[in-house]
């Protein structure tokens, strides 16, 4: 495809064309989640987003190497350097050893992944697998002076980062300010200053998840693992790093100020954040009560919830915005996703029923066209479904015979349309083709509405009316077209 991939890249602020540093291969790093409760809707969006990407470069030709990091130690509860460690904490409360905790969730997350069809990354590292690799780190910033020790923990050294580099860059925050803003929290006075991030801490007697290190048996910092296992995979630079806004600060810029302390530059070209998800124009919390859970979501357990919404009603909803604009969750733009969904696929099982003719009347070129145009624009999916539909409308006329179209177009427009739908979009047809039995309930059907129709043509109305009133019954809408036939399980 010739169209060139524009990225817009939030340390520059601007949209930028992408060229790998090493094409045709590409390094791309997300953060992946910290494992101590269930996947939820928040884990939803940063995962579609950076899959779309991973499967658009992927299509493109690039030889993309995906690494998505698993948290389980480190993450404290205040995002600081403060509290305890989310996962310790869960493992306390339920009785259960830290990595027990850590299994269970990183099976759930990957679980809810598979259901949103969001493919597995290449490599999936754990932070508690990469403490040999982190302590490297911290001693190559000490020695080049950028981090202290305290106590027997290591703390990076903000203000003196910032005499040489700019400590604020990627989120446009400004030092003073920050340096002004902090407040003295309990424990935190070992810092020279409130602004100074964790790089090891030292653990209390109490803290299970503890390692030895020169300086403590501690844990490392939760910025430091992201730092340590991208540049142990990806090398150094590599080409996109991804994650919400939310990681933007302090996490995102404490990785920068981290690579450029021990390598003397920058470790990520290309910055991409997702923007986040409101929840009927209210930010997500658990103290709000808006909490929902992927599993919620799937099963309609949830007060919030009108309906059961399927996991690819999720990822259609959340493609249909384009991923640095916020995206507000209601049953209403649910509903309404679920139809444009059904919409799609009932398109894409009509392509396999239109008749060629010897000449056609609409330009297949178009559909690829425009469509890979939009998503080269900084992954414009909105644009691309919205051409997706366009086509809508041309297959439903193809099939009525109001339009008309060669074999061979029949054929490109068939590839184009399921390549952009299925393998780069990422969408699973939950009725026809989504796993073996339901591929097999939509032979099942069609094998059945192609006797009824064999019972009409010899006039045997009874077995003909039977076959629809029982489909009918089960929950499928049988529709009579000039040549054929079309259903819809409702
Ligand atoms: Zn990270």
């Amino acid at each position: 495809m010739s169209t060139k991939l524009q990225i817009y890249n939030t340390l520059t602020r601007k949209k930028e064309e992408f060229e790998p540093y090493n094409a045709p291969h590409v390094g791309l790093y997300v953060c992946g989640p910290t494992v101590y409760g269930d996947p939820h809707l928040g884990h939803a969006r940063p995962a579609i987003t950076f899959d779309l990407l991973f499967r658009y470069l992927t299509h493109q030709g690039y030889k993309v190497r995906y690494v998505r990091n698993v948290t389980d130690v480190g993450h404290l509860e205040n995002d600081a350097d403060a509290g305890d460690d989310k996962i310790a904490k869960k493992a306390r409360l339920e009785q259960l050893e830290p990595m027990e905790v850590v299994q269970y969730y990183t099976l759930r997350y990957q679980d809810a992944m598979k259901e949103l069809n969001v493919l597995p990354p290449s490599i999936e590292p754990r932070a508690s697998g990469h403490i040999i690799e982190q302590i490297e780190m911290v001693k190559q910033i000490l020695d080049n002076g950028f981090a202290y020790e305290s106590n027997g923990s290591i703390y990076f050294d903000v203000e003196k980062y910032n005499t040489k580099h700019n400590y604020g860059k990627l989120s446009g925050r400004n030092i003073e300010e920050m340096i002004s803003n902090t407040r003295t929290l309990d424990g935190q006075d070992e810092k020279r200053n409130g602004v100074d991030f964790a790089l090891w801490k030292k653990a209390s007697p109490e803290h299970i998840m503890r390692w030895p290190s020169p300086w403590s048996d501690g844990f490392p910092g939760w910025h430091l693992e992201c730092s340590a296992m991208s540049t142990k995979y990806l090398g150094q630079p590599f080409d996109i790093h991804g994650g919400g806004m939310d990681l933007m600060f302090p996490h995102h810029e404490c990785e920068i100020a981290q690579s450029v302390a021990a390598h003397g530059h920058e470790a990520v070209r290309y910055w991409m954040h997702n923007n986040m998800i409101t929840i009927n124009g209210q930010k997500m919390g658990k103290s709000l009560g808006n909490f929902i859970t992927l599993e919620e979501l799937f099963s309609g357990n949830h007060k919030l919830l009108e309906q059961v919404y399927s996991p690819m009603t999720i990822r259609f909803f959340i493609l249909q915005a384009q991923y640095r604009s916020t995206l507000d969750f209601s049953n209403e733009a649910l509903q309404a996703a679920e139809k444009g969904l059904q919409r799609l696929m009932a398109a894409n099982r009509m392509l396999d029923r239109i008749k060629p003719s010897d000449s056609s009347t609409v330009d297949v070129a178009d559909l690829p066209l425009r469509a890979y145009t939009a998503l080269s624009d900084d992954l414009n999916s909105p644009i691309a479904i919205a051409v997706l539909f366009d086509w809508v409308r041309n297959i439903n006329s193809l099939a009525e015979g109001k339009e008309k179209i060669t074999q061979s177009d029949l054929e490109t427009l068939t590839k184009e349309f399921r390549a952009i739908v299925f393998d780069v979009l990422g969408i699973v047809d939950e009725q026809g083709g989504g796993s073996k039995q339901a591929e097999l309930t939509g032979k099942l059907i069609d094998m059945l509405l192609t006797m009824r129709l064999e019972a009409k043509a010899r006039k045997d109305f009874e077995t003909s009316d039977r076959i629809r009133n029982q489909l009918t019954e089960m929950g499928v809408t049988v529709r009579d077209r000039k040549d054929g036939f079309d259903w819809e399980i409702v």
